[in-house]
């Protein structure tokens, strides 16, 4: 039970295959992409204890060896030494250019074992085994891979496109459910960005998606994949419409670095409360209407997901410092602020000379202090 997905890359192309009792199927689906009869599996320690044995019998029949290496669970992995320790234990299985890296966690082994698959041996193939909700719909898809540095999150990296994805429905059963909410925000991005239809269909549906009711799931997974893989194959480096893909990441991000990247703030609540006031700053602008702007925060707010500063701290934040990470995000070119703006429920565009003293206006009346 399972569709693939084509990213059409040309020469880079491949095929995302969504469904269920996909683990079981990796041996046989990786087998043709390695040249010799071994891959390096990657991933963390929670992943591993919970699925870990399931994914290497499979990679085992199908006649592959697959030595595991398994890194803490946590943001603070990707980092230098994070990569460090990776790529040294990778040395020290004699990997070589022929074999094959596979990443099986969440959106953080995926950067990072992506990213070490970038440079290891001036690089060297990778394949996406997704296991969160947000991995699956957004960051093994892509190609986009990075470690952060104390300046900034994933300001260190390349792009460096996987050989095959392999999104398991069945591997969602143990996510929690918060980490489940906050991949379901990516989930909304992809309607409140362009595919209104979808975006009424989650407004109804959002329990089930959240609920992992089967159906739902593969409906709401399967056309975020669609839609990442549309965008993607469309401009690869982001010169353009990919970048439509950071709604809401603007404000999120000044809202992660305030809190410190951390459990405080999950990466897709920050992007739900950034997503929210994308459309609220839109709204104020005359770009939306007020009831579009509305409907998106409720479809948000209806998720368990914050869409106002106070829903994400209670203690206030200032327009003056969120305004600064804005500016030092690397998406800010030559001091402008760039946002993802909306026209509308499932139309965004990218607004690229966004006057910060209208955005210090705007968070102050959504109750940050100066
Ligand atoms: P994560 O990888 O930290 O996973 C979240 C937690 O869930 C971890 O503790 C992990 O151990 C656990 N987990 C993973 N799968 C599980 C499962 N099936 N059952 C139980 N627990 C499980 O976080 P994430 O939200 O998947 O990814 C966030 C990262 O993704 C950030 O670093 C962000 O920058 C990055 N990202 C990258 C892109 C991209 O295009 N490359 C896009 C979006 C986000």
């Amino acid at each position: 039970m399972s569709r693939s997905i084509p990213v059409g890359l040309g020469a880079r192309a491949y095929e995302v295959v969504v469904g269920r009792g996909l683990l079981d199927e990796a041996g046989t689906r990786i087998a043709p992409f390695v040249k010799r009869k071994r891959v390096a599996v990657v991933s963390d320690e929670t992943v591993w204890a919970l699925h870990g044995a399931r994914l290497t019998r499979s990679l085992e029949a199908a006649g592959l060896a697959a030595p595991a290496v398994v890194v803490p669970p946590g943001e603070q992995t990707k980092s230098f030494e994070g990569l460090a320790d990776l790529s040294d234990r990778l040395l020290a299985l004699e990997l070589d250019r022929g074999d094959l890296i596979v990443a099986f966690g969440g959106g953080v082994v995926g950067d990072l074992a992506g990213f070490a698959a970038a440079i290891y041996k001036r690089g060297i193939d990778f394949v996406q085994i997704p296991t969160t909700l947000l991995a699956q719909v957004d960051s093994s898809v892509g190609g986009k891979t990075a470690i952060d540095t104390p300046r900034g999150k994933n300001l260190i990296g390349a792009f460096h496109q996987p050989r095959l994805v392999l999104a398991d429905l069945d591997v969602l059963s143990t996510l929690s459910d918060r980490e489940m909410r906050a991949g379901y925000a990516e989930v909304v991005k992809y309607g409140l960005l362009g595919d209104y239809a979808f975006f009424e269909w989650l407004e109804t549906n959002s329990g089930e998606v959240l609920a992992r009711e089967p159906q739902a799931l593969a409906h709401a997974v399967g056309r975020s994949i669609e839609m990442k893989a549309e965008i993607v194959a469309e401009d690869e480096k982001e010169a353009g419409r990919r970048a439509l893909l950071n709604l809401g990441h603007t404000f999120g991000h000044a809202l992660e670095a305030e809190t410190g990247y951390g459990e405080a703030l999950l990466h897709g609540e920050a992007v739900a409360a950034g997503m929210a006031l994308a459309f609220r700053f839109s709204a104020s602008q005359g770009l939306c209407t007020g009831q579009d702007a509305a409907r998106a925060s409720a479809a948000i707010a209806k998720a368990g997901l914050p869409t106002t500063l106070a829903d994400v701290a209670p203690r206030a934040f200032g327009a003056d410092p969120l305004v600064r990470h804005m500016a030092q995000d690397k998406k800010a070119e030559g001091g402008r602020l760039t946002f993802i703006l909306a026209r509308a429920l499932g139309e965004a565009f990218v607004a690229r000379d966004v006057d910060a003293g209208a955005i210090k206006t705007f968070l102050a009346a959504e109750g940050a202090t100066p």
